[in-house]
This record gives structure tokens, C-alpha cells and sequence, in this order.
């Protein structure tokens, strides 16, 4: 089995929101890369190219109707998806499917032992979008549809999925509420938006049991969501023992992040990213979702990469 980080990033999702006064700017995507590149770490990672996904492999979790209701939202030029609060362009339905596109190349390879562990510079994120609506900024929702991708292309039974964005993901703990095949794990803080993650959502009929929240008032950091980490997930997947663990990594919790009132910082992500990946000998995929401070976007991000390829 290879050794080697893949880096997954596809330019083309600069054209996203490209001219919008919008904190989910296209300039997200350059300040990451650019953070990765100080780093030296670019150079140290493989590259794959753009892949554009089908809408079989979207709909293995969003439903028809809300394909064809997003297809015909951004083909029409209304600035907004009807479903919900995601701003939209004309470029999105195209960079929407990058996304999820790029997502299920990091998934192949890490399967596959053709890389140990992946990271996707991908836009838009991914983790508010459920089955049927997209919201938060989210058009659909990448990680989910990487981890039931994982499941039916290379026989993954079970996937956990960790999201340490500040911000709670409704739209994955909803996709995968009753099932207990996907174990998803989430710090946020609360009370903020989308409002959901409270700690007694814990799954429902088949599925409870497996998903955790940890809610964490503003002001919040290493020792909340490393100590929940620590105490709580690893405890959990140690029971669990996912074939794949996936990373919603949202570095709007980050100190000064102006979404979000968490305190870490950039070597708490790498502690963080650390522990995850002690959970499957570090075959871990993870995939950006937040972050709005551009120079705290780019040094957490690299942070996390660093440790994805030391680990
Ligand atoms: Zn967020």
C-alpha cells in the first residue's frame, strides 16, 4: 500500500461565486493552496485530475427531484438556490459536480492502497446540503456521497466521518440518521446556525447510537473538541471499526474566523488530524468545508495537510 498523500484540487471552483460579496469566496481556494505551497507540501503530495461526477453517483444521496430543482436553479440565473440560502452562479451546477467529482477520486485512491490518505481543496462545501435541499452554502452534500460511494464501489462496509467545521452538519447526520453503517461524529458550536447537533441527536431506529454530538458554547477550542476526540470518538470507533474514516474539515474553527467563536489553533489541527487518523493507520480522506479568515484558512489548512502526510 502507497504511502502517499493525494491532493485533489480543481481550479474550476473559483468560477463559483466568482464577483459575489460572499465569505465562501473563490479566493478560499487560492488561500489554501497557497498555505499548502509555503508549506512545501504540494510538492510532496500527488496530484489528480479533475473528475466530474454523474448524477447516478449524486443521487446516491440526494434525491431526483432535488437534482433536477438545483439543475434548473442555476440554469435559470436566479441568484439563489429555491430550496434554501445557498447563492448560486452559473458555473455552480459544473463546479458543484467537481466537487463531489473530486471527492470520489480521493475515495478510489485511498481504497484502492494507490494513496495512503487524501485531502480535497473542493468548493462548494458540502456538510449543510441534505437529501433533498441545499443550504448553508452547500449544493450537495460531497462527504456523504463520498461515504456511500465507498460502500458501493469498493465494499466499505462501514465509514466514519468526523466534522470538526464550526458549524453543525445537519445535512450529513440527516442523510445517514438511521443507518447504522455511517458513524458521524461532530464538534460545532451552539447555539449557531443551522441550529441542529444537539447532544441527544443520537441516530434514530437502526442508526441510533451512531451519531455523536459535542455542542461547545463560543469561546470553545483544544480542550473541548480534542478532549472530545480523545475521550469520546476514539473510545467509539474503536467499536465501531470503520474500513474508511472521512474528514469534514472546516477551519472555521479556528481562532478568528469571523463565522465562528472557537479558539483553535493551527497545531490543534494537526493534533486533531493525528488522533483521527490513529483510527484506520491513517486511511483518511478529508475534504475542506469552512473557513473565512483567509490567512487562518491557509496556515490551518496546511497544518492539517502536514500531519495527513507525516502521520
Ligand atoms: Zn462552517
Amino acid at each position: 500500500m502507497s504511502d502517499i498523500s493525494l491532493f485533489v484540487a480543481d481550479a474550476h471552483c473559483r468560477g463559483h461565486l466568482a464577483g459575489r460579496d460572499h465569505p465562501e469566496r473563490p479566493e478560499r481556494f487560492d488561500a489554501v493552496k497557497h498555505g499548502m505551497e509555503r508549506a512545501g507540501l504540494v510538492a510532496r503530495m500527488r496530484r489528480a485530475g479533475p473528475r466530474i461526477a454523474t448524477e447516478d453517483e449524486v443521487l446516491l444521496c440526494h434525491t431526483p427531484h432535488y437534482l433536477k430543482t438545483a439543475q434548473h436553479d442555476i440554469d435559470s440565473g436566479v441568484p439563489f438556490l429555491s430550496t434554501g440560502d445557498t447563492e448560486i452562479t452559473t458555473s455552480s451546477w459544473d463546479v458543484a459536480l467537481r466537487a463531489v467529482g473530486g471527492a470520489l477520486s480521493a475515495v478510489d485512491a485511498v481504497a484502492t492502497g494507490a494513496a495512503r490518505n487524501a485531502f480535497c481543496l473542493l468548493r462548494p462545501p458540502g456538510h449543510h446540503a441534505n437529501a433533498s435541499h441545499g443550504m448553508g452554502f452547500c449544493i450537495f452534500n460531497n462527504i456523504a456521497i463520498a461515504a456511500r460511494y465507498a460502500q458501493r464501489a469498493h465494499g466499505m462496509a462501514r465509514i466514519m466521518i468526523v466534522d470538526w467545521d464550526v458549524h453543525h452538519g445537519n445535512g450529513t447526520q440527516d442523510i445517514f440518521y438511521q443507518d447504522p453503517s455511517v458513524f458521524f461524529f461532530s464538534t460545532h458550536q451552539w447555539p449557531l446556525y443551522p441550529g441542529t447537533g444537539r447532544a441527544d441527536e443520537t441516530g434514530e431506529g437502526a442508526g441510533e447510537g451512531a451519531t455523536m454530538n459535542f455542542p461547545f458554547p463560543a469561546g470553545a477550542g483544544r480542550k473541548e473538541i480534542l478532549g472530545a476526540v480523545q475521550d469520546r470518538l476514539l473510545p467509539a470507533a474503536a467499536n465501531f471499526r470503520p474500513d474508511l474514516v472521512l474528514i469534514s474539515a472546516g477551519f472555521d474553527s479556528r481562532i478568528g474566523d469571523p463565522l465562528g467563536r472557537f479558539t483553535l489553533e493551527d497545531e490543534d489541527f494537526a493534533d486533531l488530524t493525528h488522533a483521527v487518523m490513529g483510527i484506520t493507520d491513517g486511511r483518511v480522506v478529508s475534504m475542506l468545508e469552512g473557513g473565512y479568515n483567509l490567512a487562518g484558512l491557509g496556515s490551518a489548512s496546511a497544518a492539517h495537510v502536514e500531519a495527513l502526510i507525516d502521520g
